[in-house]
This record gives C-alpha cells, structure tokens and sequence, in this order.
C-alpha cells in the first residue's frame, strides 16, 4: 500500500448543498461539483480517492441502515487505505459517529467525520478548511500506525472523540462540543495531537463489524410537573426494552411514591433503564442525593458522563448483539470505545 491514502465517503449534508435559486432552500450537489469548489484537494500529494451516496442526505434522515452501509465500506476498503473521512450532514453527526465507534472493534485506523455549516461553494464556508484538515488527520501516521486510530468528529479546529461529542449550536462554526473528554486535537499552524487522551490499540486485532441493531428504546427526558399518563404512555410501549431517563443534576429524579413505583415495575419486567443527566458537563453519581438513591434502589444503571447520543446508540447496538440483558447491562457499566468515565 502506499503512504497517505484515504478514502472520502460523502453522504450529504450541508457541506455538498447549493441553494436552489427557485426556492431558497438546500440541495445537495454531487462530489464532483464539491471537488470542484475545493482544488486544493489536488495538491494533497498523496492518493485520494471517493464514494459518493447516489443520492446525498439530509442528515436528519441518516440512522442504522446508514450506519451500516458507511460502516460496510469502510470495513470493505479496510486494508486499502491509511484512513478515512466521512462527508455528512452536523444535525445528527455525533450520533453517526456515535454508533460507528460501536460497530467497529479493533479500528486501527483514523475515521473521522466533518462537514460544515455554510456550503462549500459559498464564499465564507467553514467547509474547505473542515475537509482538508480532516484528511491530513485521517492520513497522519507515527513510526508506522495511524495517530488517532479512532472514530472522531473534526469541525472548526478540533478534534473531538465522536462518541463525546454532541451538536450545540445550529449557526455558529464551532457547532460541536466534547465537555466531558478533552479534544484530541488542536489545529492551528501545526495540528497539534493530545496523545495521552488518544485511545491505545492494538493492530494485530482484525477489524470487527457489528451490524446489528434493536431499536427497542426510548428517551424520557424529566420536567418538573411530570403527567402520569405522560409516564405510563412511554413505559407502556409495547416491545420496550431500554429506557434512557435524562435526569437532573449528577443523576436525580422525584422521589414521589407515584413515580419510582413505575420505574420500579419497569425494571423488575425486564426493561433496562439508564440514567444519564440532563447537565451538559459532569456525571451521574446515584448515591450522591437522596432522590437518585431511591432510583438506584428501583433497579436504576447510571450512565456516567455519556452523551444522549452515545447512550441510544449503544443501547441500540447492544440489544442487537446480545440476547441476554445481563450482558447488555454490563457493557453499559463499561467504557467500549471511549464513551464513558468510569473512574
Ligand atoms: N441539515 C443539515 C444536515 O444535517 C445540516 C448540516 O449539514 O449542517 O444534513
């Protein structure tokens, strides 16, 4: 193989879209017409080469079919190329790149999603810089192994563990943030790696694809004044199998009788449930209040400092690949790609 190859998957988003004179709204274009707009790509000295989605994507509509198809190239192209970068929509980036650090085990390789805010063919667009960075990473080697060999998100800047990260802002270019796991690196005139917050791995492990997904779950986010029938709706849906509770502060929900008698039955039938906060920064800690001692004590797991987005897509790739919720419950209490902070 030689140095510095790297595969472009372009999947859609904002990066690839003009605005239809007609109507004012987004279309997407295909990568020729990108690559077009960005001939610095040329200059790279080493090979780049692309796959396009025949027809390009809002990211709204990007879920696990999708996962499986960018995680099935690349695991296809695998011995192919240095790295990989993923073109794609911001709206539910951190999920993609969420459910891809779970589907691939054992990556050793960069894959690293980026994208923009404003289209590539707009004067001041975010997404020249945002691509030709992304490359760079996904191509950077050290004494023969890839620098970050993991599943990333790179937007304005910085480098960001895709699992950590979560979209905050829907006009500004700094449109991601990690707030519980350090960039793993800083771009200015040098790209500067944070190697200690680099994931270690091993090469000699060949690559593991899991395709599997159950999406047997749901999200409650709490609010104070909560209706009952509100609770006994979304515990009544029929095949559920994981709840995902956003809870206050480090973990908290009411102690009122009414409602951890239903989370209680919830999980004695066999629903796993998951405590995550609805804090942006910082973890779930249940025995820290009173109120989040009685969910533990109703069959409540803490989710640490997990993003919304890494939680359902794990939850969704474990109720895939085991039968057994014991064993669904116990990678939810373990870090598999970076994730969670368990110390
Ligand atoms: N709606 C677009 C998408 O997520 C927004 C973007 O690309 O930034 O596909």
């Amino acid at each position: 193989m030689q140095q510095g190859t790297v595969l472009i998957i372009y999947t859609g988003g904002t990066i690839g879209m003009v605005i239809n004179p007609l109507t004012g709204s987004l279309l997407p274009l295909n990568f020729d017409q990108i690559s077009e707009q960005v001939p610095e790509l040329k200059k790279f000295g080493f090979r780049l080469d692309t796959i396009s989605f025949e027809k390009p994507l809002d990211s709204s509509d990007i879920g696990p079919d999708i996962w499986i198809k960018i995680a099935s190239i690349i695991k296809d192209n695998y011995d192919n190329y240095d790295g990989f970068v993923i073109l794609h929509g911001t709206d539910t980036m951190a999920y993609s790149a969420s459910a891809l650090s779970f589907m691939l085990k054992n990556l050793a390789k960069p894959v690293i999603f980026t994208g923009s805010q404003l289209p590539i063919g707009v004067l001041r667009t975010d997404g020249k810089e945002n691509i030709i960075t992304a490359i760079e990473i996904a191509a950077a080697r050290d004494k023969g192994k890839a620098i970050v060999p993991e599943v990333c998100i790179y937007f304005e800047n910085k480098l960001y563990r895709g699992n950590r990260t979560t979209k905050i802002n829907a006009e500004n270019f700094k449109a991601f943030q990690s707030a519980n796991y350090p960039a793993l690196a800083e771009v200015g005139i040098d790209i500067k790696y944070n190697r200690e917050a680099i994931l270690p791995t091993n090469n000699n492990l060949a690559l593991e694809l899991s395709t599997e997904f159950d999406n047997h779950i749901a999200i409650l986010k709490l609010f104070p004044g909560m209706n009952r029938a509100f609770i006994d709706s979304i515990l009544g849906i029929c095949g559920l199998k994981g709840l995902i509770i956003e809870t206050f502060g480090s973990g908290n929900a009411p102690a009122e009788e009414w409602f951890l008698k239903r989370i209680r039955k919830a999980t004695e039938s066999g629903i796993i449930v998951l405590d995550i906060t609805q804090c942006t920064t910082g973890s779930v800690i249940l025995g820290r209040y009173e109120t989040g001692r009685k969910l533990f004590e109703a069959g409540v797991i803490g989710g640490y400092d997990i993003t919304t987005e890494a939680a359902t897509t794990k939850m969704m790739c474990l109720f895939g690949k085991h039968q057994n919720s014991e064993d669904v419950k116990r990678d939810l209490n373990i870090s598999l790609a970076g994730e969670i902070t368990t110390l």
